[in-house]
């Protein structure tokens, strides 16, 4: 009987808090376990959007000619710590083995085919949690500079299109007429219309989080430490020495899911590729949806509080402390895009949790099929939430999944 069997849920970022509602949903007695406020992490700090075109990944085959100007750069939106980068070769190595563009093209695949399936898992999640209210629908724009710009995006553009992504193509006036708070420096661009975003990432965690406190979820205010399986049970070590014996655990702690023991992830590839925000206090008028300039790294959005700033990639490891470039930079390029004040009310930095082929790990532990994994969704998690809760609580219950997750396996790096 699945009334009878509890899940635990480690990590309360929207993929654990998704996870954990998709496994209410079925039934089963949930727990959440996170030391911290939940959705306080990386979910709370992303550009917002439900980003079901991005299935182009940051793995690039022209990555090898763009490498130089991309790493030495002062005007980049990477940036590396070359110390760390030394000391974590291997990752490196296996991004940019999975930069050939046979990868890419499977990568692009599998990614396509997840992203395609967004809103059969987000959409049941913003019902039940009452949240419709903290999305918008007014689509999602990127912008280039140049005509040149344009046009080298243009394969990548067509493969979103291959994979459902429509979008209209637009000049000049068309920018300037849909956004008027912009500066008219962009060439060209184009509008994916059906795309949405969430008003505020960290009030939709809450809402979740509430939704399944009312679903007589449990929550335990705790860092768990190791998991042990035995047999058809799993213990959960926390730190306060206390422990818990469940059915399943699923492990969803998003970039630091590694650091837990016992969870057969020691041999995965996960890193972090950090990510900044800066945001401007009540002015989200200045654009009428999430504008992406792609070529610089960032989306503004706009947001109930305000203007968000929010992207760059930076190679540095899990160091807490800020890297005042990577704000400069970003409070420089949204300078010339809008008329700002000189200086954002809000900076935040979070930690995308990324395998080298960015795609996600969903999937049993090949440490026991009671402790399954669901993290590593770098710049796709808010999307990606639903359909990673959804498929997490077909697993644990057993039933045809909504997808071939073949892709997505934790075995696949070995
Ligand atoms: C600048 C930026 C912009 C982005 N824009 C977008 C976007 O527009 N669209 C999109 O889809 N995605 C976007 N992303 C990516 C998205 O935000 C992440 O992929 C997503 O938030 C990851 O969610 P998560 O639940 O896996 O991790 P997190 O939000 O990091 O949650 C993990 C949780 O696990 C907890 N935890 C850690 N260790 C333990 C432990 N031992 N025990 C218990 N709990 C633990 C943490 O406290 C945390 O609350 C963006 C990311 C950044 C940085």
């Amino acid at each position: 009987m699945k009334k009878n069997k509890t899940v635990a849920i480690v990590g309360a970022g929207i993929v654990g808090l998704s996870c954990a509602l998709w496994l209410q949903k079925k039934g089963f007695t949930a727990i959440l376990i996170d030391p911290e406020q939940p959705g306080s992490g990386t979910s709370s700090g992303n550009a917002c959007t439900i980003a079901d075109y991005g299935c182009i990944p940051v793995n690039s085959p022209d990555i090898f000619r763009r490498l130089p100007s991309l790493l030495f750069s002062n005007d980049s939106p990477l940036t590396v710590n070359h110390r760390y980068a030394l000391t974590h070769l291997p990752w490196l190595l296996k991004f940019l083995f999975n930069c050939r563009p046979s990868r890419v093209a499977k990568i692009t695949e599998s990614l396509g085919a997840i992203l395609q399936k967004s809103y059969q898992g987000l959409n049941p999640l913003l019902e039940l949690s009452d949240s419709q209210h903290l999305m918008s629908q007014r689509g999602c724009m990127y912008v280039y500079k140049t005509q040149a710009e344009y046009e080298s995006a243009r394969v990548n553009n067509e493969i979103r299109r291959q994979h459902g992504s429509e979008y209209i193509e637009l000049d000049r006036t068309d920018i300037q007429r849909l956004e008027p708070g912009i500066k008219p420096i962009f060439e060209r661009g184009i509008l994916f219309e059906s795309t949405s975003q969430t008003l505020n990432p960290q009030s939709l965690c809450t809402r979740y989080f509430n939704s399944f406190l009312k679903n007589k979820g449990q929550y335990v205010s705790h860092r768990v430490n190791e998991t042990i399986a035995d047999g058809d049970m799993v213990k959960l070590q926390l730190d306060n020495a206390q422990s818990l014996v469940v059915n399943h655990v699923v492990i969803a702690a998003g970039a630091f899911s590694k650091q837990i023991k016992g969870t057969g992830t020691g041999q995965l590839p996960l890193d972090t590729e950090r990510g900044y925000h800066i945001q401007y206090s009540n002015l989200q008028a200045k654009v009428n949806r999430p504008i992406s300039w792609n070529q610089a790294g960032f989306y503004a959005t706009p947001m109930n509080e305000g203007l968000r700033i929010a992207g760059t990639v930076e190679i540095a490891g899990y160091n807490p402390k800020k890297n005042q470039q990577n704000l400069d930079y970003l409070a420089r390029k949204a300078g010339e895009m809008f008329d700002l004040p000189s200086q954002p009310d809000q900076e935040w930095l979070g930690f995308r949790p990324t395998l080298p082929d960015a795609l996600p790990v969903i999937g049993h532990s090949s440490e026991s099929k009671h402790i399954l994994l669901a993290f590593g969704h770098q710049h796709l998690g808010l999307t990606l939430s639903g359909i990673t809760g959804k498929l997490i609580s077909e697993l644990v219950n057993s039933e045809p999944l909504s997808l071939d997750i073949a892709a997505f396996s934790p075995d696949r790096f070995h």
